[in-house]
């Protein structure tokens, strides 16, 4: 499988045309080392050979753990349209039917932004479910009344489940909340009587999927 691909990329700083390789597609397994260099955003990254000037280069990337079987397709800039949604997780669907058995069923995720992939990353590496990570976020964060910004699952501690909270447009998280595993355990129980959506989709799994199972 090709994982890598040639582009021509004008510099942002001093439109130079450079020919930089990128990753499309990481194999954790194979390429261990590339997961570090996507926590430390230091994955397809141009140097201007003109002016030195250093930028990340967003393109649609997949992921796969063939070992904990999990898949997740990375879209930057996509557009906020259910039906454009709807398409490419299909589509996706289709494309990956054969290299991803049943193992994967309910791992299998479109995002739309970087930080959303090294969310669901850490979250399926716990061995959790996003799905009621989601649910306990949501829980969480009405009842503390966090409703403008955005948490993040940042990991598991004395069985409480941690996560970061980001205030709107703030790129440091501002505070931290945890879930007690108790309730994680409790919501699995109510997303398992309530989600009826097929476990062999691509979805994407945010805080509107959270707002469909516990508002129905
Ligand atoms: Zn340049």
């Amino acid at each position: 499988m090709i994982q890598q691909v040639i582009k021509k990329i004008n510099c942002p700083h001093c439109n130079e045309e450079n020919e930089v390789i990128l990753w499309e597609k990481v194999n954790v397994d194979m390429n261990p080392d590339l997961k570090e260099k996507l926590f430390t955003e230091t994955i397809n990254n141009m140097k201007c050979k003109s002016c030195n000037y250093l930028s990340r280069i967003d393109i649609p990337l997949y992921y796969n753990d063939t070992k904990r079987k999990f898949f997740i397709y990375l879209v930057p800039d996509f557009p906020i349209d259910k039906n454009e949604e709807d398409k490419l997780l299909s589509n996706l669907k289709t494309e990956t039917l054969n290299i991803l058995d049943n193992g994967y069923d309910n791992k299998k995720r479109a995002v739309f932004e970087y930080y959303n992939l090294l969310e669901k990353i850490l979250i399926f590496d716990a061995e959790l479910d996003d799905r009621v990570v989601e649910g306990c976020k949501i829980l969480a964060r009405t009842q503390l009344k966090l409703m403008e910004g955005r948490a993040a699952f940042a990991g598991t501690e004395n069985d409480e489940i941690t996560f970061n909270f980001f205030e709107k447009e703030a790129k440091e998280a501002t505070k931290l909340f945890s879930v007690p595993k108790a309730m994680y355990d409790e919501i699995a129980t109510i997303i398992r009587e309530k989600d009826n959506e097929p476990a062999d989709e691509f979805k994407n799994i945010d805080v509107k999927y959270a707002v469909r199972m516990f508002m129905n």
